[in-house]
């Protein structure tokens, strides 16, 4: 069945985890009752205090809480504003992910599970979720296609140090895809002693919101450092793959944006991966390009053909090569309280280029095209405040620029893993 049949007969269903006409379970009825008692759980701890406690410690003193929010003298200068850098670069493992898997780990050990599973494309969101299980002593299964498997070899040999076990899929395209296939299996037999990690704002209610709420500790560090500054700022940027570090820096803002008049709204950006181009096809824009359809249990913006198959994105940064994204942003973009770009893999490199160069920070291929997007919009932004969410750095993706460089520049045509 396609996704557009699926959504239409769908649409009307009064699921919980619905951001306007986005979002909803479109799973396996065997996997609601895994979903209501996850919905309940978190419900529930989200209003402890112990759990909130242990949750802020673990932020402290494992991930390296707060992260700074670094002014960017010289990037700052070059572009003619005011720049601010929220450095989630510096968490442990280096990005952003580790606030959600560590969050839901919490909770898995609260909901009494002695398993995690997870799937992973680029493997970033495999290494994270193994790290939080060493930590907290899980067995942990990272489900990953051979074709990943054999492109992101590191990351396999980093998972299994983590004392993971990595399942390879052979099904399919042999991608994130299959993999997410084959884990959902494992959930609906497994479902009494596990919980899965799903490792951005995606899947089906309430993974959205929980990624959300476990990220929005960005956005809320952020307000509190600006105020510590007295500033405000008058725009966020931060890129888009299925959307988390960007719904966490921009949560705050688009709160108390509601409250304020239009002319007082803090300009919230979202930049997507153009790839070689919209135009041709090979990108990963899904709110840009994209038509609403169901993908990985939820009613979102994805890429699809004209009967609703899903086609494979492409960026040259593998965080970033997602076919969908999170249900809550196809709902603000169609309300406008988030305005979505998408940039290029080349103006993606020439930012990453210029924060190295200017600020002597190597930012994530994913981060970089943030900084493109507010690049090529600098004049608009001439003597404004704008603040940029850092979400990783590049140490995973020097030798990948490397080759490019290399290569003339020239992004090659050869698919990188794709998603998280
Ligand atoms: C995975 C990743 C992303 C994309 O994921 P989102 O859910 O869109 O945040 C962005 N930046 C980095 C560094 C990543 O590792």
């Amino acid at each position: 069945m396609s996704s557009r049949e699926m959504s239409g007969r769908q649409l009307s269903s009064p699921a919980p985890g619905w951001f306007g006409d986005f979002g909803g379970q479109f799973v396996p009825e065997t996997l609601i009752p895994a979903l209501d008692e996850l919905t309940a759980a978190w419900a529930e701890a989200r209003d402890d205090p112990s759990f909130l406690e242990a949750l802020e410690a673990s932020l402290a003193h494992y991930v390296g809480r707060p992260t700074p929010l670094y002014r960017a003298p010289r990037l700052g200068a070059d572009l003619g504003l005011d720049l601010w850098l929220k450095r989630e670069d510096l968490n442990h493992t280096g990005a952003h992910k580790i606030n959600n898997t560590l969050g839901q780990s919490l909770l898995a050990k609260r909901m009494n599970k002695a398993r995690i599973i997870a799937e992973t494309g680029a493997g970033q969101h495999g290494v994270a979720t193994a790290t939080a299980c060493a930590a907290l002593d899980f067995e942990c299964a990272v489900y990953m296609g051979e074709e990943d498997m054999r492109r992101q070899a590191l990351n396999v040999e980093r998972m299994e140090m983590l004392a993971a076990e990595v399942i390879p899929v052979s099904s399919g395209s042999r991608t994130l895809k299959d993999a997410t296939n084959e884990a959902i299996r494992d959930w609906v037999t497994n479902v009494d002693t596990t919980h899965y990690i799903i490792g951005s704002v995606v899947g089906p209610a309430p993974y959205p919101e929980l990624v959300r709420d476990f990220q929005r500790v960005i956005g809320d560090e952020t307000v509190r450092q600006l105020a510590d500054h007295a500033v405000e700022p008058d725009a966020v940027f931060a890129c888009v793959g299925g959307g988390s570090n960007a719904i966490g820096i921009f949560a705050p803002f688009i709160e108390r944006n509601r409250e304020v008049a239009a002319e007082a709204r803090v300009a919230l950006v979202g930049v997507e991966a153009a790839g070689h181009g919209v135009e041709t096809g090979r990108h990963s824009a899904s709110l840009t390009a994209g038509e609403p359809g169901v993908l990985h249990g939820n009613y979102s913006y994805l890429l699809q053909d004209e009967d609703g198959q899903v086609i494979p994105a492409h960026s040259v940064s593998a965080g970033l090569d997602y076919p969908g994204v999170g249900p809550e942003h196809s709902w603000l973009k169609e309300t406008g309280q988030v305005r979505y770009e998408s940039v290029t893999d080349e103006e993606a490199l020439a930012a990453f280029a210029d924060l190295c160069r200017l600020e002597g920070l190597i930012p994530a291929l994913e981060s970089a095209h943030a900084l493109a997007g507010l690049r090529r919009e600098a004049a608009r932004w001439a003597g404004s405040r704008v603040v940029i969410c850092l979400s990783g750095r590049g140490d995973k993706d020097v030798e990948e620029v490397a080759r490019i460089l290399a290569a003339g520049g020239e992004p090659g045509l050869e698919p990188g893993a794709g998603g998280r």
